[in-house]
């Protein structure tokens, strides 16, 4: 952790982190991997500020609380078109012939997976030609294989799936460097930052170090493929249990669009009871399962199944959440 980032075995430790991003996702050669700071947060502002000088508009794709900070992050730098209706409630990816984008967008940005209502894109959508899409990855990055060459640009913190807080791993197209807005600060310009090699200044090493680490277990387990069949298994699981619940578990997100990350459910018959929800968290956390609150935004439970969470663990989940509505169902 005390290499200077200027010397050569701090670069050799760069480069192969780098390729295992690459190795695993089949990055083309056209594309570069930047590892940043500043978090998705950051990104919010990043995007805009790198990307929407072409003609100062973009197309916002708003599907739940992410995207719609990204949105509101993007404004202060350009025009936002919203390409879906706005709602408070987001209860999956509205219908395509519904969405209308702006002819003069720069780019059209989405996110993959909202973390907090739990609705995941499960195809890449589909935009107009040649306009770039942009995509925040932060909580299913590296949870299934993804087409980079449909991409203009991703992001993601490393928090979630691949490591710790402190690195933001972006893999940008090369012809959308070099048209940054004037008022993009150095640290957040990926023009500069491509150029430096991510070495522009300090970079977080240790974040670095155990994404590298993360990503080549990864490998070992089987790559992109078996992350989302295990993605797939694990949420089928907590899914199969509140489906067949009669209305113990409610999940209010239409199924083609359920998170395989983060299954945001109710406990209690009619919608959810608070004082249930209470009661299933504290008896969770004394069998070890913790972390099972939701969003204070959104209230229940999220159970969030990111790639270090077994099938094993999941099952636990799962046994509980049968035992507990037989002992509590009315
Ligand atoms: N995007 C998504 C999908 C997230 O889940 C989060 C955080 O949970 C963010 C962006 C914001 O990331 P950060 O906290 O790194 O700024």
């Amino acid at each position: 952790m005390e290499l200077s980032h200027r010397s050569k075995d701090f670069a050799k430790f760069m480069d192969k982190t780098e390729a295992v991003v690459r190795d695993l996702l089949c990055v083309p050669d056209n594309y570069r991997v930047l590892f940043m700071q500043g978090g998705g947060s950051g990104q919010f502002a990043a995007v805009p500020l790198n990307l929407i000088s072409r003609t100062g508009k973009a197309d916002y794709i708003v599907t739940g609380s992410w995207s719609s900070k990204a949105a509101k992050e993007a404004a202060k730098y350009g025009k936002v078109n919203y390409v879906v209706a706005k709602t408070e409630r987001y209860t999956g990816v509205p219908d395509r012939s519904s969405w209308t984008f702006d002819p003069d967008a720069s780019y059209v940005y989405y996110c993959a997976n909202e973390t907090i209502e739990g609705v995941e894109f499960h195809d890449v959508p589909e935009v107009p030609k040649g306009v770039p899409l942009v995509c925040d990855m932060s909580s299913n990055y590296f949870s299934k294989p993804v087409d980079v060459s449909k991409y203009g640009l991703i992001y993601g913190g490393a928090q979630k799936n691949i490591g710790c807080a402190g690195v933001t791993l972006v893999i940008i197209r090369e012809d959308l460097l070099g048209k940054p807005q004037p008022i993009c600060p150095t640290i957040l310009d990926y023009t500069i930052m491509s150029k430096n090699k991510s070495l522009y200044n300090t970079p977080p090493s240790f974040a670095i170090h155990v994404l590298g680490e993360v990503l080549a277990w990864v490998k070992k387990e089987g790559g992109m493929a078996e992350m989302e069949r295990r993605s797939v298994q694990k949420s089928k699981m907590i899914y199969t249990i509140i489906d067949n619940s009669s209305g113990f578990y409610s999940n209010n997100i239409q199924p083609r669009s359920r998170s395989y990350m983060n299954v945001v459910f109710r406990v209690g018959e009619g919608g959810g009871n608070e004082e249930l929800e209470k009661k299933f968290l504290e008896k969770a956390a004394h069998q070890g399962l913790l972390s099972l609150k939701g969003h204070r935004s959104v209230g229940g439970i999220r159970a969030s199944l990111y790639n270090a969470i077994t099938i094993d663990d999941t099952q636990r989940l799962a046994n509980f959440m049968k035992n507990f509505r037989e002992e509590n169902k009315i």
